[in-house]
């Protein structure tokens, strides 16, 4: 299955590597441990995650008497999944509106797969979940943006409400949001634009569209989705962290966890952020992107 092919492709090193250091090492000693914790860091599971699992691992270590590195993997597996799940329950699913319509923001940087993660999504909503969507063209800034979205949701077969390229995006999403009450539309899944570089405009812009989206719809946006590249590791939780400030995030994609990804940004952003992942790219076409499994995820990662 392509979820879990596309895991195994980003995660090989990291399992590869706990495997061959448990084979190394006759003993459990300090230098094990140093090993170890480069591992996880080289994977992206980030500092102070790392820091946090080993010490676990060590104290797990004494208590059940430990001596084989082999039988700590398990261990490195049953921690991580404590980690993630100890905190708050997180739902990878969508929040959709118990009735009426569900607006859904698509924040993040260029280049990270915001396009391309909006029209696999509108596609998933589409075709699984048998409702009806409309994407709204909101990154007015970028050259291209617009058009890239156009065919997106031709493919997909769904409405695109745009406006012109450096136009203002709120105009756009407020057309569009009248259209989808309009058609009747169950989802409208809003681009906007990935400049973070001008912190101060973003924060602006997407303030207005969370205030014109809430004149229409009270409880709106329903979600507000970052993509983040997984392929760029500890930048990419940077981002997030830049982003979670700038305004709420409920949910992240990461995308490219096909390509070269460390798995461990999953890690990293729960201990960082405590923001769900709720779907991960694991490709450019169309049905590319998969719920967030986290028992599925551990294991591919750890075996
Ligand atoms: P945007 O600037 O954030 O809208 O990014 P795009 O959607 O244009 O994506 C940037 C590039 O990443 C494009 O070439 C996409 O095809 C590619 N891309 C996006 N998501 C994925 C993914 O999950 N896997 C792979 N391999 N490529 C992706």
């Amino acid at each position: 299955e392509k979820y879990v092919a596309g895991l195994d492709k980003s995660s090989s090193t990291f399992s590869d590597r706990i495997n061959e250091l448990a084979a190394r090492f006759r003993e459990i000693n300090d230098e094990y441990f140093e090993e170890l914790e480069n591992i996880l860091i080289m994977a992206d599971v980030g500092v102070s995650m790392v820091m946090k699992i080993v010490s676990e691992i060590k104290a797990e270590v004494r208590i059940q008497n430990i001596t084989d590195p082999r039988e700590i993997n398990d261990i490195i597996v049953d921690k991580m999944f404590v980690i993630y799940a100890n905190e708050s329950v997180m739902s990878t699913k969508i929040n959709y509106a118990p009735e009426g319509l569900t607006v859904i923001l698509m924040v993040g940087v260029n280049g990270a797969g915001k396009t391309t993660t909006i029209g696999k999504l509108a596609h998933r909503i589409v075709h699984d979940e048998g409702k009806k969507v409309i994407v709204a063209a909101g990154d007015t800034f970028r050259a291209g943006a617009i058009d890239q979205l156009a065919v997106w949701a031709e493919r997909v077969g769904v409405d695109i409400i745009k406006g012109k390229e450096g136009g203002d995006p709120s105009a756009v999403v407020f057309d569009a949001l009248n259209r989808a009450k309009e058609t009747g539309a169950d989802v409208l899944i809003c681009d906007t634009a990935g400049r973070l570089q001008n912190k101060v405009n973003l924060m602006n812009e997407l303030e207005k569209m969370n205030r014109i989206i809430k004149r229409v719809v009270p409880e709106g946006p329903h979600e507000t989705l970052l993509v983040v590249d997984a392929t760029t590791g500890q930048n990419g939780v940077s981002q997030a962290i830049e982003f979670s400030k700038i305004t709420d995030i409920t949910g992240i994609v990461l995308t490219k966890m096909d390509g070269t990804a460390k798995g461990g940004i999953v890690l990293s952003i729960k201990d960082q952020l405590n923001i769900p992942v709720k779907f991960i790219g694991l490709g450019e076409q169309v049905d590319d992107l998969q719920e967030f499994d986290l028992e599925q995820y551990i294991y591919g990662l750890c075996k």
